[in-house]
């Protein structure tokens, strides 16, 4: 018997795919009453890509979060202590 160490988190068949973010981003919930507008969506996916926290470009080490999915809802913002690099969309 075989034991590895890896853990399964790490492993290739547990990352997100492209496709699998794209289907989440279909989903209802993403409307436009819940998402931040494009130019928005864009500029935190280029805040998160520069910062240390996002491993494999898509998971935030600091919330566990999917950064392409939750960067896309309004409500949300970045984790980090006093105030982070994105807050949520102001009404
Ligand atoms: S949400 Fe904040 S802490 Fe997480 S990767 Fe993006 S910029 Fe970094």
């Amino acid at each position: 018997m075989s034991i590895t160490s890896t853990c399964k988190g790490c492993r290739d068949d547990y990352k997100v795919t492209d496709a699998q973010i794209s289907r989440i981003l279909a989903s209802p919930m993403f409307n436009p009453g819940n998402t931040a507008p494009d130019d928005v969506y864009a500029a935190r996916l280029a805040l998160c890509a520069s910062c240390p926290k996002l491993q494999d470009g898509v998971t935030c080490i600091a919330c566990g979060c999917i950064i392409p999915v939750v960067a896309k809802l309004k409500e949300r913002g970045c984790p980090l202590p006093g105030g982070g690099l994105w807050q949520p969309v102001a009404e």
